[in-house]
């Protein structure tokens, strides 16, 4: 898949995000560092803590199909009318994953590219 085709593949799975609470449907692409591609939408809950965000829910879904390194991450909000941007808690979980690249779509179908360090840069990780 290329860039696009991953941004298109988020705004798909988004669809499937349960969020009835925001109304802030996400999908999230991740591309492990074997190509394996994995999906992943956002899940709320009454208890809002609970809910966990589509890049989690794809991080989660391509670690526990046996992934130890993630190259890229394509998210997208099918419902802002911006760029809807990873949180703290997710960039977090990319570090764990060594994520070189993050697209972050655009209202328009389109997206913006970043490197990992450019969203969190000084990420916490144990010393190897
Ligand atoms: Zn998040």
């Amino acid at each position: 898949m290329d860039d696009r085709e991953l941004i298109a593949a988020a705004r798909e799975v988004a669809v499937n995000a349960y969020a009835p609470y925001s109304g802030f449907r996400v999908g999230a692409v991740v591309v492990d560092a074997g190509g394996g591609v994995h999906r992943g939408a956002n899940v709320e809950n009454s208890a809002y803590p609970s809910t966990v965000c589509a890049e989690a829910a794809a991080i989660a879904a391509a670690a526990s199909e046996g992934a130890r390194a993630i190259d890229t991450v394509a998210v997208a909000c099918i419902d802002a009318d911006e760029p809807g941007y990873p949180c703290g808690n997710c960039r977090q979980m990319m570090v764990e994953f060594g994520v070189r690249r993050v697209l972050v779509g655009t209202p328009d179908g389109g997206y913006v590219e970043h490197t990992l360090d450019e969203l969190i840069p000084h990420g916490f990780k144990f010393a190897d």
